[in-house]
């Protein structure tokens, strides 16, 4: 089984410059820009820039220089946004959504950063 990359996804389209995007950090390896539709003060996506369907497809698949910068991408917002609880910051919670059953809208892997209000509990 082969990961099925459709480049006609809208994130595809944003990382070509076809669509715009609230963009809040960008590296050679990663984009992040906010929610259109955010769920919570604080709702910004990271993306990687190669094609990437899932989390998965990207920890397999991905070399390390991109799994690294993406993550160092996300603590960085985290900081820069104040929500990082190691700086100061309330907190704030990670989401990928991944498949049919996962309900991922969008199918170029993303995080979803959650902050800057109370998230309360999402697991019993
Ligand atoms: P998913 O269900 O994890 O795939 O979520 C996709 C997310 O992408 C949703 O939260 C949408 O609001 C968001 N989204 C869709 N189109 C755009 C866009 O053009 N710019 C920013 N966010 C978008």
């Amino acid at each position: 089984m082969a990961y099925a990359y459709d480049d006609q996804n809208i994130f595809a389209r944003i990382l070509r410059g076809e669509i715009p995007n609230s963009t809040v950090m960008e590296t050679d390896h990663t984009l992040a820009f906010n929610d259109i539709a955010p769920q919570a003060p604080v709702h910004v996506l990271v993306i990687p820039k190669g094609a990437y369907v899932t989390l998965d497809h990207f920890a397999a698949q991905a070399s390390e220089a991109e799994i690294v910068d993406f993550h160092r991408v996300v603590a960085r917002i985290c900081a820069d946004l104040e929500v990082a609880p190691g700086m100061g910051g309330a907190g704030y919670r990670v989401i990928s959504n991944a498949g049919g059953d996962g309900v991922q809208e969008v199918p170029h892997y993303h995080l979803h950063i959650l902050g800057g209000r109370p998230l309360g509990r999402m697991l019993a």
